[in-house]
C-alpha cells in the first residue's frame, strides 16, 4: 500500500489546525502510520527542501519551517500521494480550491500550513528522512469498509 509524508507546518500547529487536518485524512479513509510533534533544525529543514535550494524564497522557507514545532505524519492508502495533494490544495492558497486545506485555511504561499509529498519517490525519501524508524505496523479494522 502507498505511503505519503504529510507535515503540518509551524503556522498550522500555532493556529490550532492539527485536529482539523488529521480529521480530513482520517475521514477520507486513509490510515495513520506515523505521527510525531517535533522541532527541526536548519540543516534538517534544508535537507527536506534540498530540491528548492537556490529559489529566492528558500531562506525564508527554512526560517518558517524551523520557527516552531511541526507535526510529521505518515499516511497510508490507495493513491494517497496524489489524493493527499488534492486534499491539501494548490501551493498558492489563492489558487487552492475552497474545500481543500489550503483553500479553506491559508492566504499566503509562505504560510500555507501543510506539506505533502509530490510523488511516490519523494514520499519514500521524505519518510526515510523524517521516520528512520519506519511506519507503525498496524491494520485498521475499517479496511474492508473502505476498500472493495
Ligand atoms: P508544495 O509542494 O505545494 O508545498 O510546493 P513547493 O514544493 O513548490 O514549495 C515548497 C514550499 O515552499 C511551499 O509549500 C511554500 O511554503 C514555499 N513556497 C513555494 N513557492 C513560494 C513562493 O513563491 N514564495 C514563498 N514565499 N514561498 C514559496
Ligand atoms: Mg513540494
Amino acid at each position: 500500500m502507498e505511503h505519503s509524508f504529510i507535515m503540518i507546518k509551524p503556522d498550522g500547529v500555532q493556529r490550532g489546525l492539527v485536529g482539523e487536518i488529521i480529521s480530513r485524512f482520517e475521514k477520507k479513509g486513509f490510515a495513520l502510520k506515523g505521527l510525531k510533534l517535533m522541532s527541526v533544525d536548519r540543516a534538517f529543514a534544508e535537507n527536506h527542501y534540498s530540491d528548492l535550494a537556490g529559489k529566492p524564497f528558500f531562506n525564508g522557507l527554512i526560517e518558517y519551517i524551523i520557527s516552531g514545532p511541526v507535526v510529521a505524519m505518515i499516511w497510508e492508502g490507495k493513491n494517497v500521494v496524489a489524493t493527499g495533494r488534492k486534499i491539501i490544495g494548490a501551493t498558492k492558497p489563492a489558487d487552492s480550491d475552497v474545500g481543500t486545506i489550503r483553500g479553506d485555511f491559508a492566504i499566503d504561499v509562505g504560510r500555507n500550513i501543510i506539506h505533502g509529498s509530490d510523488s511516490v519517490e519523494s514520499a519514500r525519501k521524505e519518510i526515510a528522512l523524517w521516520f528512520s524508524e519506519g511506519p507503525v505496523n498496524w491494520q485498521s479494522s475499517l479496511h474492508s469498509w473502505i476498500y472493495e
